[in-house]
């Protein structure tokens, strides 16, 4: 066997926990974790003593902007940020122009991520057509993607075709989405609620940063929670596995807690907004540049409690930027503001940072951002976890580098991130891609192309897409 890479020296964690040893890597993949006795030809070797060596992340919600709105982001510059940022897999999300609803979208939107994204890749259509729900299955997706509203044809955030809130137009999907096997993510919203709840808040001239926060955060909570107990009903009525984005209250988190216990197939991710950001005190200081949502400090324990347990399985970044000039109209009209903020090129490093301040252990951190994530969409033991026979997708990470991000570093497009001036404990170093350093010694040097599609191993989708790949890199003649 020759060996192209040897990462020596490191605590490497793996599925069984943290130990000293080397990682081997031959054609992509892990070849062998071993003792740094084992004597072996390589033709490149990392020194990774005194760092961590982990898993990248499996982000699985990610707004990639592309095509439609690459003024705000697109697939380079948004996989730039995972590069920087650990992430090693990202999964688009339908919500652009055109949206993913179809073969024909999601097809023009796998040829975008082969031509220029940097990490693997994924993409989660919106299965609002029937008829396209086998066919986008049999590309290669890993899973779908609605937004709980009411679907009004409007552009964005939520474009035609990628709203669904009626609870039989639901279900009749979920009977669709049971047949390909895989999950459905289900962005929770109650839109009667909410339009009854925002009516008062607009009636009352409250069009404003800390209105939008108190809106969506009102009556404890309740348009999330009303809308992820139908979610969690259909899903047990329909077999059909369910991931539910943004979870973020208590009452929500404790019934998933009892779905799951009641043998429910649900999973449930928390983005870096809840745990990370989004107190009062930033809506206040950060107004509009702080909201996706506001989450009150009990909710914000709930949902810590909620990462230490494992009842929320996954941390992805939903990673959701705008420009300063979408941003800025919110401080006097902040529902004319676009919500979301930029987040995958730090939360793999905050979450670190969480583990050193004892918040969360680091098996749980791992768990949520690279091997649940993996296994619960399709791809266990070919990503997120470092074992042998997995892709080489490796993070190399010092636990003991204090830092302060600023706008200066942000990737993105936009040039902001709600985490200017914060400071953190821990910093990616490298971020390995099979077996190839995607970034660097503070830079990325990953290609545009580079990533392929993120596909179980006997994933037909993925080996029609290796032939071709294969095909391209030879001299026909
Ligand atoms: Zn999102």
């Amino acid at each position: 066997m020759s060996i192209d890479l040897r990462i020596s020296g490191g605590v490497v964690m793996t599925p069984s926990g943290p130990t000293t040893a080397d990682v081997l890597v031959a054609g992509g993949r892990i070849a062998g974790i071993v003792g740094s006795d084992v004597s072996i030809e390589s033709d490149r070797t990392i020194d990774a003593t005194g760092r961590l060596v982990l898993p990248g992340m499996v982000d699985v919600h990610v707004h990639t902007r592309e095509p439609g709105y690459e003024h705000k982001d697109d697939i380079l510059t948004t996989t730039q940020q995972a590069a920087a940022g650990g992430v090693t897999t990202i999964f688009g999300m339908p919500n652009l122009q055109p949206p993913t609803t179809d073969v024909a979208t999601l097809s023009d939107v796998f040829e975008r991520y082969g031509r220029t994204s940097i990490v693997d890749w994924n993409h989660n259509p919106a299965p609002t057509k029937p008829a396209e729900i086998q066919g986008m299955s049999d590309l290669g997706i890993r899973a779908y993607k609605i937004y709980m509203v009411v679907d009004t044809g409007r552009t964005y955030p939520h474009p035609a075709g990628t709203g669904m809130h009626d609870h039989g137009h639901l279900l009749q999907i979920m009977d669709h989405i049971v047949a390909t096997g895989k999950r459905f993510i289900i962005h929770p919203h109650d839109q009667a609620l909410m339009d009854y709840i925002e009516g008062q808040y607009l009636a009352r001239g409250e069009n404003t940063p800390e209105g939008y926060a108190s809106a969506y955060a009102a009556r404890e909570g309740v348009i999330w929670d009303t809308a992820i107990d139908v979610v969690l009903r259909l899903a047990e009525a329909s077999g059909c596995p369910v991931h539910i984005a943004h979870i973020q209250t208590r009452r929500s988190i404790e019934a998933v807690r009892r779905a799951k216990a009641a043998g429910v197939d649900v999973t449930c991710e928390v983005n870096h907004w809840a745990p990370f950001l989004s107190t009062w005190e930033d809506v206040q200081v950060l107004g509009p540049y702080a909201l996706s949502y506001w989450v009150p400090d009990d909710n914000r324990a709930a949902v810590w409690e909620g990462m230490r347990d494992g009842t929320i399985d996954i941390a992805s970044s939903d990673h959701a930027p705008h420009t300063r000039e979408e941003k800025e109209i919110g401080w006097t009209e902040m529902w004319s503001a676009h919500t979301g903020t930029p987040g995958i090129q730090y939360y793999y490093e905050l979450m670190l940072d969480a583990v050193n301040r004892g918040e969360l252990s680091l098996q749980r951190a791992i768990d949520m951002v690279a091997t649940v994530p993996a296994e619960k969409f399709g791809l266990e033991g070919v990503k997120g976890s470092l074992v042998v026979g997995a892709d080489a997708d490796i993070v190399i990470a010092d636990m003991a580098h204090e830092w302060t991000i600023t706008n200066d570093d942000v990737m993105s497009k936009t040039g902001w991130t709600p985490y200017d001036g914060r400071t953190v404990s821990a910093r990616i170093e490298r971020t390995i891609v099979r077996g190839r350093d995607v970034y660097a010694d503070g830079a990325v040097v990953g290609e545009p192309g580079y990533g392929v599609l993120a596909a179980a191993r006997n994933d037909p989708a993925a080996q029609a897409a290796e032939h071709t790949a294969d095909l391209a890199g030879k001299d026909l003649k």
